[in-house]
């Protein structure tokens, strides 16, 4: 590519643009900064940033566009755009603090369970002295890539026997590792079940009826990867049969959760707006300007999405 500043276009529905834009004019990589919606000329932009769904027609709008990020770790809002064409590479953000903060995340939420930390708040209120028990946890995490594979050897530290599923069959000191073709097995240990996979046409629903009938009686489900992955009618009959004991939600189907929703009322669910691991402005941009000098020097960019596998 020619060696000349790059046109950039940031399209954020939810975030404020402004860290992204400041953060990145302060490169001598960056040319113009357009951030969508813009009545802008978009010819020369050459990248495109993008967080949940692009509005129709923008791509047609970058003509020269060559190369597309996601400024998440997640891609399903780009995967199932219509408008996005297969030749352009897309990337994604692999950040370790993106890593450190759903780990820290999910541990909060699985010693919140495993202490009983809500019916203590609940006694405390009621001034009742109840020593609640607590026991070893076996826990299982689904989705073994850069933010499962990291908790899952965090959740090792801490003393928990832990169990791994994913695509491919890893091998990862001290888990206990299984792939698709094991998925019963794996599920039969999984007391607490964490959620950390992509979504695609294969896990959207994943979390449904029959994968809690395989969790071992009383199961905690966390789900902190998107909300597609939940059939939420089961969920709420998981819990009313006592199949499951509780779950900590942190991503749902329709985002911001409308107030009509069942789940905000249900005694064992406990919901926090999808703020398991929110990127880091700072840090993502280091990231997304080593990918553009990678691309002004016409080399391979890190992070790309596998567009046959789909995350
Ligand atoms: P990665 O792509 O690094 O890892 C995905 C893992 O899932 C891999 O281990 C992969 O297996 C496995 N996997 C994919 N498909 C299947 C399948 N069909 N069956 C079994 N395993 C499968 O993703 P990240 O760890 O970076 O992120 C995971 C998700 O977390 C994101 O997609 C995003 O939706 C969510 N997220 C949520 C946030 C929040 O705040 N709530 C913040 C950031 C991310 P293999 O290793 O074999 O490829």
């Amino acid at each position: 590519m020619d060696k000349q500043k790059v046109d950039i276009l940031i399209s954020s529905s939810v975030w404020d643009p402004k860290p992204w834009v400041e953060g990145l004019s302060k490169s001598d990589l960056v040319g113009n900064i357009h951030v969508w919606p813009t009545q802008a000329d978009l010819t020369n932009v050459k990248v495109l940033f993008v967080w949940k769904p692009l509005d129709k027609g923008v791509i047609d709008l970058i003509p020269n566009l060559k190369w597309i990020s996601s400024l998440g770790a997640g891609v399903d809002h780009l995967m199932t755009d219509p408008q996005i064409p297969e030749h352009i590479p897309i990337t994604r953000i692999v950040d370790p603090f993106l890593a450190r903060d759903m780990t820290n995340y999910v541990i909060m939420g699985l010693m919140m369970h495993q202490r009983s930390m809500l019916r203590h708040l609940d006694n405390q209120k009621s001034k009742t002295w109840d020593r609640i028990t607590y026991k070893p946890l076996k826990v299982g995490v689904m989705g073994l890539g850069a933010l499962g594979g990291h908790l899952a050897e965090k959740l090792v530290g801490l003393g928990f026997e832990v169990f791994g599923y994913s695509r491919r069959l890893k091998r990862i000191e001290g888990i206990k590792c299984f792939d698709e073709s094991d998925q019963k097995e794996f599920l039969s240990h999984a007391e607490v079940l964490v959620n950390l996979l992509p979504v695609t046409p294969q896990t959207v629903n994943i979390l449904n009826k029959q994968l809690f009938s395989s969790l071992p009686k009383g199961a905690y489900l966390i789900n902190v990867a998107r909300g597609n992955h939940l059939v939420e009618s089961d969920l709420i009959n998981a819990l009313d049969d006592e199949q499951l004991s509780g779950a900590l939600l942190d991503v749902f189907w329709e985002e911001p959760l409308p107030p009509s929703n069942p789940l905000w009322e249900h005694t064992k669910v406990t919901i926090t707006p999808h703020v398991a691991s929110v990127t880091t402005p700072n840090s993502a941009i280091a990231l997304l300007l080593d990918n553009l000098k990678r691309l002004r020097e016409d080399r391979e960019l890190l992070h790309t999405v596998d567009l046959n596998k789909g995350y």
